[in-house]
C-alpha cells in the first residue's frame, strides 16, 4: 500500500524550486542576487485598503461570511463586470475566493475523470496540475510565434473528450494581449462544439499597455460557456490577501460553491473587506500599470543590447519571455545564469515545451535592480550562449 494517493502522480513541485533554493543558498553567503523570478508586484497594498480591512475587523467583521462572499462585495463585483468587462451577471453567480482556488474549483466542477482540457502553450505553470488534480487530461496546444491560436490546429485539438479550454489573457509568461478579433475567432471554434467550456483567466487585466481587454463572456453565446476568473493580487498588489472571484453559468457556480462550502467555507472575511475597498480605488491599478510600463521599456532597451536574444514585445503583464540560441536547456541556463551572474529568472520549460530555450523575466522589481541585473543577463548570453 502506498501512502500517497495515486491522484498525486504527476503532481510535481514547482519547477522554480531548484533555482530558488540556489538563490537562497547564495544569499546566505552574502551574495547580492538580482531576482527576476517572483511573479508579484513589489509594492505594498495601498494603505487605505489595509486600513479599511483593519477597521472592518475591529468592528467585528471577523466571522464566517456566506460561502459565496459578502453580498455587498458580490454586488460591487457584478457592477464591475458589467461596466469594465461587459459581462452581465447576477451577484448570485459570483463566488469570492482566492484566484488560484477559483481555477481549481472551476476545474473540479467541470471536468470528469479522463476528459481533455486544452491548454495553449506557453501556459501558466499551475494549469496542468489543476487539470490533473480534477482528474482531467491536459492536452497542450502549440501557438504561433506570436502566441496566436492557429484555427486549424485549435479545431484539431478538440474531440468528443474535450471539456474545457484554458485561456490566459493577458498572458503569463509572454505578456501577450489578445485582440477582440482573435478571441471572437476562438469563441467561434469553441461554439462549433456543444460541450466545451472556456475558463478565462483574466488575472492581469489591469496591466495592459497596448491593446484593450476583451472578455469572452461578453459574447452572448459564450456567457453560458465561460467561467471568468479574476482577482485583486496583481491590480492592487494584494497577493498575500488571497482574494479573487469567479463567475459563470448559474448551474456551474452552484456546483463550484458546494466545493467552496465543504473545503474553504468562505474566503477570509478581512480580505473580502479589503477587496471591497479595492473596488472603490480606481487609481492604484493605473499607478501600478504606469510603474510597470516604465520598467518594461527599460527592460526592452537593455535586452535589445544583445544581438542574440529575441522576444515578443509584451503588451501587458509584468513579464517578458525572451528566447536564446539553443545551446543549453532552460533549466541549465537558469542555474548557470544564477551561479555565474547571480541573476534569477524562471526557466522557460516551466511554461511547457514551447517555452524551452526561453526564460521569463518578471520586471515587478525596482528600476535599480533592472538597471543592474538585465545587463548581466545580456553579458551572460554574449559570453556563454552567443
Ligand atoms: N493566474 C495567473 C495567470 C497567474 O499568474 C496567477 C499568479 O501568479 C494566478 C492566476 C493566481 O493568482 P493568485 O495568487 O491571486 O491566486
Amino acid at each position: 500500500m502506498n501512502m500517497i494517493s495515486e491522484r498525486m502522480n504527476g503532481i510535481e513541485e514547482a519547477a522554480t524550486i531548484a533555482v530558488n533554493q540556489k538563490a537562497i543558498d547564495l544569499q546566505k553567503h552574502g551574495t547580492k542576487i538580482y531576482n527576476f523570478g517572483i511573479g508579484e508586484p513589489d509594492q505594498t497594498t495601498p494603505l487605505k485598503i489595509i486600513e479599511f480591512a483593519f477597521e472592518s475587523a475591529k468592528k467585528g467583521k471577523t466571522h464566517y461570511t456566506p460561502s459565496k462572499g459578502i453580498p455587498e462585495l458580490r454586488k460591487k463585483i457584478s457592477e464591475k463586470l458589467q461596466i469594465k468587462n461587459n459581462i452581465k451577471v447576477d451577484p448570485n453567480q459570483i463566488i469570492v475566493t482566492p484566484t488560484k482556488y477559483a481555477l481549481f474549483i472551476a476545474a473540479m466542477s467541470l471536468i470528469n475523470p479522463g476528459e481533455n482540457v486544452i491548454i495553449p502553450e506557453p501556459y501558466w505553470v499551475s494549469y496542468p496540475y489543476i487539470t490533473k488534480l480534477s482528474g482531467g487530461v491536459p492536452l497542450f496546444l502549440k501557438t504561433t510565434d506570436d502566441y496566436e491560436f492557429d484555427e486549424d490546429r485549435t479545431r484539431r485539438s478538440f474531440n468528443d473528450k474535450t471539456k474545457a479550454f484554458i485561456l490566459n489573457n493577458p498572458l503569463n509568461p509572454a505578456g501577450k494581449v489578445y485582440s477582440e478579433r482573435s478571441l471572437r475567432r476562438l469563441a467561434d471554434i469553441i461554439l462549433e462544439n456543444k460541450n466545451i467550456y472556456l475558463i478565462s483567466d483574466e488575472t492581469y487585466e489591469d496591466i495592459i499597455y497596448e491593446g484593450k481587454m476583451f472578455s469572452p463572456a461578453s459574447i452572448p453565446e459564450m456567457a453560458e460557456r465561460t467561467v471568468t476568473i479574476n482577482g485583486f493580487s496583481k491590480s492592487y498588489a494584494m497577493t498575500g490577501w488571497r482574494i479573487g472571484y469567479m463567475t459563470g453559468p448559474e448551474e456551474l457556480m452552484k456546483a463550484a460553491n458546494r466545493i467552496q462550502e465543504h473545503t474553504m467555507t468562505c474566503a477570509s472575511s478581512v480580505s473580502q473587506y479589503a477587496a471591497l475597498a479595492a473596488l472603490d480605488d480606481t487609481e492604484t491599478p493605473k499607478i501600478l500599470k504606469e510603474t510597470f510600463l516604465k520598467r518594461r521599456d527599460l527592460v526592452i532597451d537593455l535586452l535589445s543590447e544583445s544581438g542574440s536574444l529575441s522576444f515578443y514585445k509584451p503588451e501587458g503583464t509584468f513579464y517578458i519571455f525572451p528566447s536564446y540560441n539553443a545551446i543549453k536547456d532552460s533549466n541549465k541556463f537558469a542555474i548557470d545564469l544564477l551561479e555565474k551572474k547571480h541573476v534569477v529568472v524562471t526557466p522557460g520549460s516551466a511554461f511547457g515545451a514551447q517555452g524551452e530555450f526561453h526564460f521569463r523575466i518578471s520586471y515587478a522589481t525596482s528600476l535599480e535592480t533592472i538597471r543592474e541585473g538585465i545587463p548581466l543577463i545580456v553579458k551572460y548570453i554574449d559570453e556563454e550562449v552567443g
